[in-house]
């Protein structure tokens, strides 16, 4: 089977090299000058590390969002949601049919905005009712775009959360809160840490690895 790179990103460099991206889309950097056959050659040479990332990555590409968003689907908190254009002004979101209706006009900016606000809403009632039981104290929720992380803990204790996160059941979510709230205890992954988060979340590994297994589905929007 021949490998074919789905973009080519060429600058003043002097080497090749390749990636394989969250979703699987394999990233080629190239000198200005490299030629296609060079390219292709270095790329026949390292098929098995590419095969090997991209199984793991293997997503249908239907689970990213492409220049028409009609009938996208996607998950919200776990749930199917879908996309639809409709003739109105602004975004509406009906819960029951769990259909977003989206302005014709508008695209991938205003879902990132309402998912943002979403997600702000959700993740700081979350954090507040865990802080509660926990006995937590942190500054405030802020909402990032991030898609390498999922959650983060500064040092002055306001906690981070990737809009992104919203994708994930909701027992995943919770996780992720109990886990950056725990760091407002421990700065670190020590024993004491993890217990922290054992205690109240006993499973946390299943859902680390549900975090790690969808780690693509932070290229959603
Ligand atoms: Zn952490």
């Amino acid at each position: 089977m021949k490998i074919i790179p789905d973009k080519i990103i060429r600058s003043k460099r002097k080497t090749l090299s390749i990636t394989v991206d969250t979703s699987g889309k394999l990233i080629v950097r190239a000198p200005l000058r490299c030629s296609e056959a060079r390219i292709l050659a270095f790329i026949e040479k390292k098929s098995d590390w590419i095969l090997k990332h991209q199984a793991n990555r293997s997503v249908s590409k239907e689970l990213f969002p492409g220049e028409n968003l009609n009938e996208f689907k996607f998950l919200l908190q776990g749930t199917p949601c879908e996309i639809r254009y409709y003739d109105g002004k602004r975004l509406v979101f009906d819960e029951s049919k769990a259909v977003l209706y989206l302005p014709k006009e508008k695209g991938a900016e205003s879902v990132q905005k309402w998912l943002k606000a979403r997600a702000k809403a959700i993740f700081t009632e979350l954090a507040q009712n865990r802080a509660k039981q926990m006995g937590a104290r942190f500054k405030s929720v802020r909402i990032s775009s991030a898609k390498g992380r999922w959650g983060s803990c500064s040092a002055d204790n306001t906690l981070r959360f990737t809009f992104r996160l919203l994708y994930a059941p909701y027992v995943v979510i919770e996780y992720v809160i109990i886990h950056e709230l725990a760091h407002t205890f421990h700065k670190n992954y020590s024993k004491a840490f993890w217990s922290k988060v054992e205690s109240y979340c006993p499973d946390w590994k299943t859902k680390r690895k549900w975090l790690k297994d969808h780690g693509y589905f932070m290229q959603i929007f």
